[in-house]
């Protein structure tokens, strides 16, 4: 059995979505059970969200305007692909009442003048409720059964609305009962992406991106073969195709050099994808759905490909906190009361690293988090600071990580250098430098000014250009 996962490029339009309708034609031909998951139309998420946050500010027009423009995607792709005028009445009345459904939820939202997680978990999964359907459609106008199926029937998760995290045990056994006597009797489950329920039917989301989560939960839950994600390029690329234009096609990763790069930044694969599919082995292969012969990146629990680096990735919008001072040698329990008053804050830590001196600490977090962690740090150091134990907690702004992936670092030596080499030759300043405990990532945090010159240059010392090739076919 494999799921297969269309992102939002891959069903923005008619014409994409005639051609995942003609990929999955292709795919059930010799396979023996088949899941397709969808993401919303691309961009759609966005207006949604962007539209109730205006909403909560008083803004009516912002998604008075959204909805026309809703409407005329959705109601256009189905036009389009459906020729049988009773189903397609059907389904632009079920597109319209998703549409009705929007806009009583934004007027909601700003009659109370404010957006709550929940509020913005309905608002935020209707596009891919909206588009399920349609595809569902598509790919029935190609001879096929199938069901459209909303993934709050089997994905269960907390209540943490808009990132939630899924009771596995409990989903696996609603996907199960809803899924296999589909399957059973032959059909394809068209199912959305993104979305989930509480225990009490509460409309959840997975996180931005989560589409790719909601195909290895269902790949787990029934123990797929394979997870098969369909995306706008011809895998994992070494960098970022926007930046590094040389960027090729990786043939294969392993589970763990996949969530270094989804982790750190590459956008094509959701950081939290491999954590079901590395438990029951399952692979999980990115392939391009404008290029559907080409075989794309497989990604597994171990690669027979060797090289030392594989690929680099960038994460922006961050900032570097330090708290140093020489009352911090050799006293036992500051880095623990640091990350404590950092925990507070509900910051997220992307990257410690500790001078060797013990003088100071220094750590990476989202640049949204930067003031109220320097505020916490302040406050749990008051005593420390007065003393002047502790000089200052400093805040460095427009900061990014460069993370080089690769299992094939571990145990190198010398990969650190020809880093520092590279970058140096173009006068570039790594401020800090880290070794994920997986060694098979190394983080440097540089200048936002100097990323994209950094990644390029890198991306050129080690020839990665020319060192991927394609896997046969
Ligand atoms: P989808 O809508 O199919 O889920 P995404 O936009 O989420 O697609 O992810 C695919 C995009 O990720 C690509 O178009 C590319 O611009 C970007 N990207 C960033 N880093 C990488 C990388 N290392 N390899 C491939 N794509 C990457
Ligand atoms: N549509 C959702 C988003 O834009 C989920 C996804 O595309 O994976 O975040
Ligand atoms: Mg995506």
């Amino acid at each position: 059995m494999q799921i297969m996962k269309f992102g939002g490029t891959s069903v923005n339009d008619a014409k994409a979505i005639a051609q995942v309708a003609a990929i999955v034609a292709d795919q059930a031909a010799h396979s023996d059970g088949l899941v397709v998951v969808t993401s919303a139309m691309r961009g759609i998420t966005d207006l949604l969200i962007d539209s109730a946050r205006a909403a909560a500010a008083g803004d009516r027009q912002k998604y008075r305007d959204a909805r026309l423009t809703i409407i005329a995607r959705h109601r256009d792709a189905a036009e389009a692909l459906v020729q049988d005028l009773d189903d397609l009445s059907h389904l632009q009345e079920q597109t319209d009442e998703r549409v009705r459904e929007f806009e009583r939820l934004c007027m909601a939202v700003a009659i109370l003048g404010e957006l709550t997680d929940r509020g913005l978990a309905v608002i935020s999964g209707l596009g891919e409720r909206l588009l399920a359907p349609i595809l569902a459609a598509a790919i029935r106008a190609r001879g096929l059964a199938v069901e459209a199926v909303d993934a709050g029937e089997l994905i269960v998760t907390d209540e943490n609305y808009i990132s939630a995290a899924p009771d596995m045990a409990l989903s696996r056994q609603m996907t199960r009962d809803r899924l296999l006597p589909l399957l059973e009797r032959g059909a394809l489950p068209v199912v959305t992406g993104f979305v989930a329920a509480t225990r009490d039917g509460v409309p959840t989301v997975l996180g931005r991106g989560g589409s790719d989560y909601s195909a290895a939960i269902l790949a787990a839950a029934l123990g797929a073969d394979e997870i098969q994600i369909w995306t706008d390029v011809d895998g994992v690329l070494t960098a970022d195709p926007r930046i590094v234009p040389e960027a090729r096609p990786l043939p294969e990763l392993t589970y763990s050099e996949a969530a270094e790069l989804a982790y750190f930044g590459a956008k094509v694969l959701h950081p939290k994808t491999m954590l079901p599919a590395i438990d029951l082995g399952i692979p999980i292969s990115v392939r391009n759905t404008f290029n559907p012969r080409f075989p794309g990146t497989m990604v597994v629990s171990q690669t027979s490909n060797g090289g030392q680096v594989k690929a680099l990735t960038v994460i922006h919008r961050l900032a570097l906190v330090t708290i140093a001072g020489r009352g911090m040698m050799g006293v036992p329990g500051i880095a623990a009361r640091t990350f404590a008053a950092v925990a507070q804050q509900g910051a997220n830590v992307l990257m410690i690293s500790q001078a060797s001196s013990e003088q100071s600490i220094c750590f990476v977090v989202p640049e949204t988090d930067a003031a109220s962690v320097s505020r916490g740090l302040e406050h749990a150091f008051e005593e420390e600071i007065r003393r002047r134990l502790i000089d200052r907690v400093t805040v460095e702004h427009d900061i990014v990580i460069v993370a080089i992936v690769g299992e094939g670092m571990r145990g190198t030596p010398g990969i650190a250098t020809r880093i520092f080499g590279a970058l140096g030759e173009r006068g570039i300043n790594v401020i800090a430098i880290a070794q994920g405990s997986s060694e098979a990532n190394i983080s440097l945090v540089l200048a936002e000014a100097d990323a994209d010159t950094a990644v390029r240059y890198i991306h050129s010392a080690f020839a990665l250009g020319q060192t991927a090739t394609a896997r046969p076919a």
